[in-house]
C-alpha cells in the first residue's frame, strides 16, 4: 500500500507509539492527584508542555492542550467572543469546516461575519482583507496552510497588517496543515493564538494543542474540574499529550531536511503528470505547501480516479476527508476552479514517510489510471 493522503492524517512515529503504551501502563495517574506517582504524571505533563511550547516558539504558560484542531478552533472562536453589539468577525473562504462551521453559526446568533475570498492561487486576498478592517473589527481568522491545496498565507504579513491597523484586533490561526511541516515560530507570525492538531504530524489521533498569547482574555468552552487554568476542563489524556510533543519534537527536528525531500518528490510528480496527462490544472499557490498537491482533470471524476488508485493499493484523496463525502468543493470553487475541472480533482497528501520508489510508482499509476480512464470515457 502506498499511503498519500496524509492530509487526513499521518501514521504514528514508531517511537511516538511505543512513549503511549508506556505510559499507559505505568504512568496512567490523574494528574491532578496528590500522591507521588500523580506528582510525577503532573511534571511529565509540563515537561510536554514546554518542549511543545519551544517548538513552536513560545513558553509553556501560552499553551494549552485540546482534542484536536476541531477543538481548538471552536475554542478559539467562541473563547474570544464579545458582547458587544457591533463587532465584527471577518473568516476567509478556505477555512477547514472547524472554522467555517462555526462562523456559519455565529450569523444565525446575529454576529457581523464577513468572508474574505480567495485568489486563484488559493490565498487571501490581502486587498479584501485589509478593505474589510473596520473600527468594529474584533476577530480575524486566517488559516496558515490549505487542507484542501497546500496554499500557504502569509501570515506574519496579514496579521502585522491588520495589527498596524488596529493592535486590538485578535487575530487566529488555524495551523494544523502548517505545524510539522513548515517553519512555524507563533511570537514571530505576531499572532493571539494559533491551533495544531497532532494526528496531521505523526502524533496520536484525538489530541491537539492552541496556542494562546493573552490567556486571561480567553473564555473557556468547557466547565468542569478546572484543569488547565480552567482554561479546558477535564483529566487530561497525559500519553496522548506526551505522545504528542514528542511527535512534535520529532518532526521539528527533522523539518528542514523532509521539506526538502518532498518537494523533489511534488516537482518530480508535476513534471511527470505534465508530461503524461493532458488538459488539468494545478491548484497552487506560489508559496505552496509541497506536502499537498491537488490536481483537477477535466472531465474526469476525481472519485473514479480514487477508486481505480485504490485498486492499485495507492491511497489518494479527493480534497478535505472531512467534507469529501459533500459533491461541492467551497474551496475550489472559491478560486475560480471551472466546474468541469472541480469534479475532477484529487488531493495527493505526502508524509516525511514516504519514500522516492512510492511516488515513482503512485506517479506511474496515476498517468496509466487516467489514460485507461480517458480511454474508456471515449469508447
Ligand atoms: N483544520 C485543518 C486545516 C485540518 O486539515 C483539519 C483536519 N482535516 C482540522 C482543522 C480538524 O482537525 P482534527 O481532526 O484534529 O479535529
Amino acid at each position: 500500500m502506498i499511503y498519500l493522503d496524509n492530509a487526513s492524517t499521518t501514521k504514528i512515529y514508531d517511537e511516538v507509539n511505543k512513549k503511549i503504551f508506556e505510559i499507559n501502563s505505568e504512568q496512567y495517574f490523574n494528574p491532578s492527584a496528590l500522591y507521588q506517582q500523580a506528582i510525577d504524571t503532573s511534571n511529565l505533563l509540563r515537561q510536554s508542555r514546554e518542549k511543545l511550547a519551544s517548538c513552536l516558539g513560545t513558553t509553556e504558560d501560552h499553551i494549552l492542550f485540546t482534542s484536536g484542531a476541531t477543538e481548538g478552533n471552536n475554542l478559539a472562536i467562541n473563547g474570544f467572543l464579545t458582547g458587544k453589539k457591533d463587532a465584527e468577525y471577518i473568516f476567509d473562504m478556505g477555512e477547514h469546516p472547524s472554522i467555517f462551521n462555526v462562523a456559519k453559526n455565529l450569523t444565525s446568533k446575529d454576529k457581523i461575519v464577513k468572508f474574505i475570498n480567495l485568489t486563484s492561487e488559493g490565498v487571501v486576498d490581502e486587498n479584501e482583507l485589509k478593505n474589510a478592517l473596520s473600527s468594529n473589527t474584533h476577530f480575524v481568522s486566517i488559516m496558515h496552510v490549505s487542507n484542501e491545496t497546500g496554499a500557504i498565507n502569509d501570515i506574519k504579513k496579514l496579521c502585522k497588517m491588520i495589527k498596524d491597523y488596529n493592535s486590538n484586533i485578535i487575530v487566529h490561526c488555524d495551523g494544523t496543515q502548517a505545524f510539522g511541516k513548515i517553519p512555524v515560530n507563533v511570537t514571530d507570525l505576531g499572532v493571539d493564538c494559533y491551533t495544531i492538531s497532532a494526528h496531521k504530524f505523526h502524533g496520536p489521533k484525538g489530541v491537539g494543542a492552541i496556542y494562546v498569547k493573552n490567556m486571561d482574555k480567553l473564555k473557556p468552552l468547557f466547565y468542569g474540574g478546572g484543569q488547565q487554568k480552567e482554561k479546558r476542563s477535564g483529566t487530561e489524556n497525559v500519553s496522548g499529550i506526551v505522545g504528542m510533543c514528542l511527535a512534535g519534537e520529532l518532526a521539528t527536528k527533522e523539518l528542514k531536511e523532509n521539506f526538502d525531500r518532498i518537494c523533489e518528490y511534488r516537482n518530480y510528480m508535476i513534471e511527470q503528470i505534465s508530461n503524461g496527462c493532458e488538459n488539468f490544472v494545478i491548484n497552487q499557490a506560489k508559496n505552496n505547501s509541497p506536502y499537498i498537491l491537488s490536481i483537477s482533470f477535466k472531465g474526469l471524476r476525481g472519485e473514479v480516479l480514487l477508486h481505480l488508485l485504490e485498486k492499485q493499493g495507492i491511497l489518494v484523496g479527493t480534497g478535505s476527508a472531512c467534507s469529501s463525502k459533500k459533491q461541492n468543493n467551497r474551496i475550489l470553487e472559491n478560486m475560480s476552479v471551472k466546474k468541469e475541472y472541480i469534479l475532477g480533482s484529487i488531493r495527493i497528501s505526502f508524509s516525511s514517510f514516504n519514500n522516492f520508489e512510492e511516488v515513482k510508482l503512485a506517479t506511474e499509476q496515476i498517468i496509466k489510471q487516467y489514460k485507461n480512464l480517458k480511454e474508456s470515457m471515449s469508447k
